[in-house]
């Protein structure tokens, strides 16, 4: 039997997001009920985002390959939480301090068949949809130099928020810097200062040469033994899916380029097949796991803002993928600290030995 894990593991990055991992038992009374089932439909006719009811989304902003056989579509969201029609200051009351709700929010329809997951897209689709991302990320970033960061999510499954049961991302551009964006992009600076070397790609190479037994100074017992690609879950010619030694979520995995890249705007056509690759190659792995994967998945890039500028060498753009398997309870909304009760090498275990075709 695996001995239980009680610890609290620091986030190299950011250590505020540090967490609990704690396997006992008693940790567990969050994840009591099963999430409720997600939409596996091919096609809806009711559906507004299915084929053939194109007229009952609001105005497209771009399809792929093209509006009469599209692929993936992006439109404008009906209820945006930022829109770009007002002009209103900036307004204080005492301690009320607003900034206005300036910004872009769009919705991109992920794929024609309503329920599809992920890992059963094909490959030269997923290559699509990234590029796709890409594409619009740019193209906002230039739109206006008032929108500081882009964001781009997906929302899966009931469980994960997802009101929309028909595929689709969504693409958030804001006036401000996301706090953990910042927080990733301002500490990871700060060790580039100290170490000369990018802490993303350090813990790359950790995750794939580290080796090492560390045992309890007292007792002589063994405490963790870490081996090669421990925490790999899937590797590509040009990303790597790794599990994070302190993953918040159960299932949250990471993915990267392996050689470092800061902006995600400047993924190449090859790399794209790549990551498609490794994409659906990991999420094919949750899903087996899980038995169905509810998730958010979401983009972490360097912001395009002038206090960022020769952050270049000390970012590396990833993916955070965070499948949906228990709800935050008073313990983590009160202290900020997340329980995670799958031990990280438990689950990248598991993963890994899921068989794929
Ligand atoms: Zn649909
Ligand atoms: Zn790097
Ligand atoms: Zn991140």
């Amino acid at each position: 039997m695996e001995k239980p894990v009680r610890e609290i593991r620091i986030n190299p990055i950011v250590p505020s997001e540090s967490v609990l991992v704690a396997t006992a038992r008693g940790m567990r009374p969050k994840n009591a009920e099963a999430p409720a089932p997600r939409d596996t439909r091919s096609h809806v006719e009711t559906c507004p985002f299915c084929t053939g009811n194109e007229h009952m989304t609001p105005p497209v902003i771009a399809s792929y390959p093209a509006e009469k056989n599209w692929e993936v579509r992006i439109v404008e969201n009906l209820y945006p939480v930022l829109g770009d029609d007002r002009q209103n200051p900036n307004l204080t009351f005492g301690l009320q301090q607003t900034i206005d709700g300036y910004g872009r929010h769009e919705v991109m329809i992920d794929h024609n068949r309503h329920g599809i997951a992920i890992h059963e897209m094909g490959e030269p689709h997923l290559a699509l949809l990234f590029g796709a991302y890409r594409d619009r990320m740019e193209q906002l970033y230039r739109s206006n130099s008032r929108l500081r960061y882009v964001l781009v999510f997906k929302n899966f499954g009931p469980a994960a928020g997802a009101s929309i049961a028909h595929t689709h991302s969504q693409v958030i551009a804001t006036p401000v810097i996301p706090d953990n964006v910042q927080a990733e992009v301002s500490n990871s600076r700060a060790f580039y200062h100290k170490n000369h070397h990018c802490v993303f790609c350090s813990l790359i190479d950790e995750a794939l040469t580290f080796e090492a037994t560390i045992y309890d100074r007292e007792s002589g017992e063994i405490r963790r033994k870490i081996n090669v690609g421990q925490y790999v879950i899937e590797r590509g010619k040009k990303f790597i899916a790794i599990k994070p030694f302190a993953s918040r979520y159960e299932w949250e995995v990471h993915i990267l380029p392996l050689a470092h890249q800061s902006d995600f705007l400047r993924i190449s056509k090859d790399d794209l097949n790549d990551l498609a690759r490794v994409m659906r190659r990991t999420m094919a792995r949750l899903d087996a796991v899980l038995g169905g994967a509810q998730y958010n998945y979401f983009l972490h890039s360097l912001p395009h803002d002038v206090q960022f500028e020769g952050c270049e060498a000390s970012y590396h753009w990833h993916l955070e993928i965070t499948p949906r398997t228990s709800i935050p309870t008073g313990f983590e909304l009160g202290s900020g600290l997340f329980v995670n009760t799958v031990a990280p090498e438990m689950a990248a275990e598991k993963l890994r030995a899921v068989v794929l075709d």
